[in-house]
């Protein structure tokens, strides 16, 4: 495993890092963490020494699933978490410190070492949290108690707005979806985290699963024939000297092997190959639905991840018929109940888009097939 500096603070953390987000179900219901709790060890005796999970992940488990695990560890490893009133609902300074105390009970640890401002969507919500009397003197009142040792943005805004928020200077790391697909979103924004000496930690290298599920399509990404789509796309962001972590979440020790032989013998990528994965894909690939999933919860009970997902395919393949095929044969969804007709265009899901895609315009063009 390689390890690179965590933007100008002293740690030293490993290019892959362990996302939290996707334990199995079936592992971890009832309580019984011991499976999940495996999986994190076997990710650490593999070099991996970055954890980062989140409230809400996995039903709200993934805190207490990786307290689990680390408990019986040695802390020799760094763990992140997250919140905001986004996603979690913390309005006030003192909502957030007690939000890191419930955090750091669920972790089973004395201190957060990357502590983030969560899911910050663009350049207004950013000021929103940051202003006098906003959520972020939460975040500064936890380093000085020492609960928290630093404080990273968790941001979907694009390059530039990325650029201006982290030229405040209030963040000592950024995370940040990149991957073979949407990398061009998001350039202008690692740039100026070089620039500032900031870590970047990437998320969603898979763009959400989407790349593997279309190894024909980015088969270019590929070295050999021996090589996989998903090794390759894992490669591709830790290839970037300027990205400190790739994160991948994992569901079992195969993917960590997987992860782990991507990164081996890396070489740093160059201007001129990422030319050529730009010539592969078209300007509409920055337009594809990553199955965030922060657009669920529709008040009209649309499916709309999985009527995004579906919409890729004509966006991958340029047929309009794969879309249906997508919803009858894939998802089964019901329609019209939960189908794209029944949009009222009330705005709540676009405006909480990590894309920002123009979903009800999807969703009329679904609507009319
Ligand atoms: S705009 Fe349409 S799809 Fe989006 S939340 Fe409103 S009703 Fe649901
Ligand atoms: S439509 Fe947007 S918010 Fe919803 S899953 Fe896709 S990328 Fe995420």
């Amino acid at each position: 495993m390689l390890y690179r500096p965590y933007g100008k603070t002293d740690k030293s953390v490993s290019i892959i890092g362990f996302g939290g987000m996707r334990f199995l179900e079936e592992e971890f219901k009832e309580g019984n963490y011991d499976k999940c709790a495996e999986l994190i060890m076997y990710a650490r005796d593999k070099g991996i020494n970055y954890f980062d999970t989140a409230p809400l992940y996995c039903g709200d488990q993934s805190e207490k699933i990786m307290g689990y695990a680390f408990k019986q560890m040695k802390k020799d490893f760094y763990v992140a978490t997250k919140t905001s009133t986004h996603v979690t609902g913390d309005k006030t300074r003192d909502d957030v410190l007690r939000r890191i105390e419930t955090s750091l009970s669920r972790l089973q640890v004395d201190h957060i070492d990357f502590m983030h401002l969560w899911c910050v969507l663009d350049y207004e919500m950013f000021k929103t949290y940051t202003r006098k009397g906003g959520i972020f003197e939460g975040f500064l009142e936890a380093k000085k108690r020492g609960l928290i040792q630093h404080i990273a943005l968790s941001t979907h805004a694009g390059g530039e707005e990325i650029e201006k928020m982290l030229e405040t200077n209030l963040f000592e790391g950024v995370l940040l979806g990149y991957n073979a697909t949407n990398f061009a979103f998001r350039e202008k924004g690692l740039e100026a985290a070089k620039r500032l000496k900031c870590a970047v930690v990437t998320m969603n290298p898979l763009g959400g699963g989407l790349i593997p599920q279309h190894e024909d399509f980015y088969d270019f990404l590929k070295k050999d024939e021996e090589d996989t789509v998903a090794k390759a796309a894992i490669r591709f962001n830790a290839s970037h000297p300027e990205i400190t972590v790739t994160l991948c979440g994992f569901e079992s020790k195969s993917q960590v092997d997987e992860a782990c032989l991507a990164v081996k013998d890396l070489k740093a990528i160059t201007e001129e190959e990422k030319i050529q994965i730009k010539l592969h894909l078209s300007e509409a690939l920055n337009n594809v639905c990553t199955g965030c999933g922060y657009c669920d919860g529709c008040p009209k009970g649309i499916a709309i991840p999985k009527l995004m997902d579906a919409y890729n395919q004509f966006i991958l393949t340029e047929r309009k018929d794969r879309i249906m095929s997508r919803i009858n044969n894939h998802w089964q969804i019901e329609v019209p109940k939960g189908g794209a007709a029944s949009c009222s265009a009330c705005g709540k899901c676009e405006k909480v888009c990590t894309q920002k895609l123009p979903i009800i315009k999807r969703l009329g063009e679904i609507a009319a097939l």
